[in-house]
């Protein structure tokens, strides 16, 4: 009967309608699940699509993006096969395809519904608009947590330099006056040893204020032609004799001969090497190693400083050029040592990276331009 035959065909239209909008209302759904990422929501869609296909029992899937690929298991490139594009924003990046492992009559499209080929279609879509609001979403993210470093560190800057210069005067007077009682003729030795103890406080914390006077960068480099290896010996003799005392030893000290002397602050060049061989020094109370080396692609100059010291959690680690972060004890620590060591690298275009392993050590890598862009600018 013609209208049974209708109403069998409307039915049937219907299911495969709402099998079709379940399967997108469900990408939906997976898509807007907080914090997953687009690896997830691909591998939770590919599940999703073979259970809307006519022959579900012999279908398989893939999602192929920027070359990585998610299958339903025991894919195969099977000859009959409905294939569509994902498209984000206007690029194509990759497509969404299902497969027949068995022979079937033919349909519409090979073995395939056209209802199946619109769904796919409405699914690779769906995928693409999917990947561009999670991609928009982390460059967001990026974007808003540079800001927000970079924001802070300029505050604290700005503050640092107001404090630094608010505290410099007394604390030259605390100095000076001190200085001046120690020479008064036949002062008690209890009374001389306080003055001392008073002068090395107030030197202590004039080295707190010149590093923050330098993490608040008020003075640009001043560049000059600097050779990265001749600072790192003179660093290291510097303090070679802590070096001693501690027992820690110095195993390598690699420096490549052939490197190009770079346009750089030499004091600041110097400060950063101080500061983490400091680090270093400190990491390592009962002893150790520290590896020091240079090297050079033509492109940087590399500087590695290694200690076999007690090596940072991922927590320490997250925040070490957060000024005034400090796992150290007052007068051990204040916390600036990397944030001036960030500052002068960023101010030089360079980088630093910092890998770190507890109980094993601890290596800080610093990058620096042989030819800054400022510098070609100037020239
Ligand atoms: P400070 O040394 O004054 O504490 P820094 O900015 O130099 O400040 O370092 C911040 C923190 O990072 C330190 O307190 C320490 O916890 C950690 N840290 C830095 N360098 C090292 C290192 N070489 N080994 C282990 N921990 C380190
Ligand atoms: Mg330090």
């Amino acid at each position: 009967m013609p209208r049974k035959r209708a109403r069998g065909f409307e039915a049937t239209a219907l299911l495969e309608r709402v099998k079709e909008l379940t399967c997108l209302l469900r990408i939906t759904d997976i898509a807007g699940k907080p914090g997953i990422s687009i690896d997830e929501i691909l591998a939770e869609t590919i599940a999703l699509l073979t259970p809307a296909w006519q022959y579900a029992d012999i279908a398989c899937a893939r999602i192929v993006l920027d070359g990585q690929v998610h299958a339903t298991r025991g894919f195969l490139d099977a000859p009959h096969a409905q294939r569509a594009g994902i498209v984000v924003q206007g690029v194509t990046r990759g497509f969404v395809e299902v497969a027949y492992l068995e022979e079937r009559p033919e349909l519409d499209e090979g073995p395939f519904l056209s209802e199946e080929r619109n769904l796919l279609n409405a699914v690779a879509q769906q995928i693409g608009l999917v990947i561009e609001r999670k991609e928009a979403e982390f460059l967001r993210g990026h974007l808003e947590n540079q800001l927000r470093h970079a924001d802070r560190l300029a505050t604290i800057g700005l503050l640092a330099a107001g404090v630094a210069h608010e505290l410099n005067e007394p604390l030259g007077n605390v100095l000076g006056f001190a200085q001046l009682a120690k020479k008064c003729p036949g002062l008690p030795d209890a009374a001389r040893h306080d003055l001392e103890k008073i002068e090395a406080a107030a030197l202590h914390a004039r080295e707190i204020i010149k590093k923050l006077l330098m993490f608040a960068r008020q003075k640009p480099p001043e560049k000059t032609l600097v050779n990265v290896n001749q600072v790192v010996q003179e660093a290291l003799a510097l303090l070679s004799a802590r070096c001693a005392t501690t027992g820690v030893e110095i195993v390598e000290c690699v420096l490549d001969p052939t490197l190009p002397h770079i346009p750089a602050d030499p004091a600041q060049i110097n400060q950063v090497l101080v500061n983490l061989l400091v680090n270093a020094l400190q990491a390592m109370p009962a002893g150790g190693t520290l590896r020091l080396q240079t090297e050079t692609d033509g492109v940087h100059v590399r500087l590695w400083v290694e200690d076999s010291g007690t090596g940072m959690t991922p927590e320490v680690l997250q925040q070490v050029f957060v000024p005034f972060f400090t796992t150290k004890d007052v007068g051990q620590g204040t916390g600036l040592g990397l944030p001036v060591v960030h500052g002068i690298v960023t101010a030089h275009e360079g980088n630093i990276e910092i890998q770190s392993e507890v109980g094993v050590g601890t290596r800080v890598e610093v990058r620096l331009p042989v030819t800054p862009a400022r510098a070609i600018e100037e020239d």
